[in-house]
């Protein structure tokens, strides 16, 4: 990526500190107590005896953060996990990749060097479960056999349900999308050339359930402060469409986010859908979708832009459900997630399988703050599953958002699954329904550290 036209006018962005390596954020997270403030783990102490061949599908946050917990609490844990990956990306800093923040090369390490010592690794993609026999078939024809099984396989982004789009077309028409790593970089190439063009910016959430909500608001309200900070706001316009029928469905959080929005004059438009992008004319195509009594109208209007941010379209990965370990019916088995106890984690059909992460289908928020804490609890149950006991280990719906409003400021959202505040943030005497400076501090230069030194081995849950 050559930024040399937009170097001189780069303001700090990082907002004067650099990066931390691993002994750096050691003593930090020491000194100031993280470990202890952002929650520590007793599961991890406590030791098992358990007998059974453990399979981790994915190796994401939820599978490597799984499988490092278990390596500690097993005392002979023969585990092996599936993945294809040949890199771990940290994916809540493609936000900050996208915004000039982080460096493209800060947010990934080889997967190989994230993998546990005495985890086997078999570097492949699953194709099905058979969870009646206990099988896995990858993609090389080969198959596996489990006692007990960990999903985590994350979920899958359907580019091709937004018409005109797809992958490898991405940031055509200058419409970018922060959910992917190449896309990322190409969000801050041309959000910088936006800001020197200027017109008009449209940003779009979607209509599925989709991994960090937060994210597509990050980009909008940094967008808006990257163009104060080169100083031309007056050329850009900017809009907000939402597939909901609110900003932001945590009350606690939603009066303070809608009132940003006000303030930094950025209309938002709710129960919109984008259906597609004409990338040669620059054209968003709309659906907004109301209620009319019993009536559903849906009515379609087009808008043009110069720059666009989107969100696309989230499931399931496939292959979960054609293994037919998905929800038959309610809210969450249109997009194929998994059939999830909401408090334990178990399946609710197999009780060998747990299951965590972005492809759980639980009432939660797809985050890995939300990992961090599905854990420990589906680390314990599974080990009380394989010892021939109950799971009685609890989930509480814990997720959390940190929602970027400015360059130096973030509204750090913490919550569980009655939409309640759960605080855990350090410095309980700041006012968290309103966007802090700590938390920036805590977003920029803690929480990935703290993700590839503490969580994906176990440690910091
Ligand atoms: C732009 C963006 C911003 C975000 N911001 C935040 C944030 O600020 N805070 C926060 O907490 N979270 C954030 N997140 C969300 C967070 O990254 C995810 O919730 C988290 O990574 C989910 O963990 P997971 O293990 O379920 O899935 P992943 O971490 O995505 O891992 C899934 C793994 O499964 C593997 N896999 C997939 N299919 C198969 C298969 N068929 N066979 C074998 N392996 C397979 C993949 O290769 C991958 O390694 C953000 C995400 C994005 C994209």
């Amino acid at each position: 990526m050559d930024n040399s036209e937009f170097e001189k006018e780069e303001p700090d962005l990082k907002m004067g500190m650099t990066g931390m390596d691993r002994r750096s954020f050691i003593s930090l997270a020491m000194t100031a107590g993280v470990g202890a403030t952002v929650g520590a783990c007793g599961v991890a102490s406590a030791g098992s005896n358990a007998k059974g061949k453990i399979v981790i599908v994915g190796g994401g946050a939820a599978g490597l953060t799984m499988a490092a917990l278990l390596m500690r609490r097993l005392d002979d844990a023969d585990i092996t996990l599936i993945d294809p990956a040949d890199r771990q990306y940290y994916q809540p800093g493609f936000t900050l990749v996208a915004s000039g923040v982080y460096e493209q090369d800060e947010v990934w390490r080889s997967q190989e060097s994230c993998i546990p010592d005495g985890v086997k690794w078999i570097k492949n993609e699953v194709k099905l479960v058979d969870p009646e026999n206990k099988t896995i078939s990858l993609a090389n024809g080969e198959s596996v056999n489990y006692d007990f099984l960990v999903l985590t396989p994350g979920l899958q982004i359907n580019w091709g349900l937004v018409e005109g789009v797809s992958k490898e077309t991405l940031g055509a028409g200058n419409a970018h999308s922060i959910y992917d790593f190449e896309g990322a970089q190409g969000t801050w190439k041309a959000l910088q050339e936006f800001a020197v063009t200027g017109g008009r910016g449209i940003f779009t959430d979607t209509y599925t359930k989709h991994k960090c909500g937060g994210a597509p608001k990050k980009i909008c309200l940094l967008t808006e402060d990257y163009t104060r900070k080169q100083e031309s706001r007056d050329k850009v316009t900017l809009d907000y469409y939402t597939a909901a029928s609110e900003l932001y469905d945590i009350p606690y959080f939603t009066p303070r986010l809608e009132e940003i929005y006000s303030e930094r004059n950025i209309p938002i438009f709710k129960k919109v859908r984008l259906k597609g992008i004409d990338t040669s004319a620059k054209k968003a195509y709309f659906e907004k979708h109301e209620a009319m009594g019993e009536e559903k109208l849906v009515t379609s209007f087009e808008e043009s832009y110069d720059f666009m941010h989107f969100t696309p379209p989230m499931s399931a990965p496939d292959f979960v459900r054609e293994s037919g370990l998905s929800w038959s019916e309610g809210k969450l088995a249109a997009e194929g997630w998994v059939m999830t106890d909401p408090e334990t984690l178990v399946h609710q059909r197999y009780r060998n399988i747990v299951c965590l992460g972005d492809c759980a289908g639980i009432p939660t928020s797809k985050t890995s703050a939300a990992v961090r804490k599905q854990v420990p609890v589906a680390a314990a149950n599974l080990a009380s599953l394989m010892e021939g006991n109950e799971p009685v280990a609890k989930y509480n719906g814990y997720a959390a958002c940190p929602i970027i409003t400015e360059y130096g400021k973030v509204l750090m959202c913490e919550f569980d699954y009655n939409k309640e505040p759960q605080i855990t943030f350090p410095f309980t005497m700041l006012d968290m329904s309103r966007e802090q400076s700590a938390a920036w501090m805590l977003k920029v230069h803690v929480l990935k550290p703290m993700y590839f030194y503490g969580m994906i081995n176990g440690y910091m849950l």
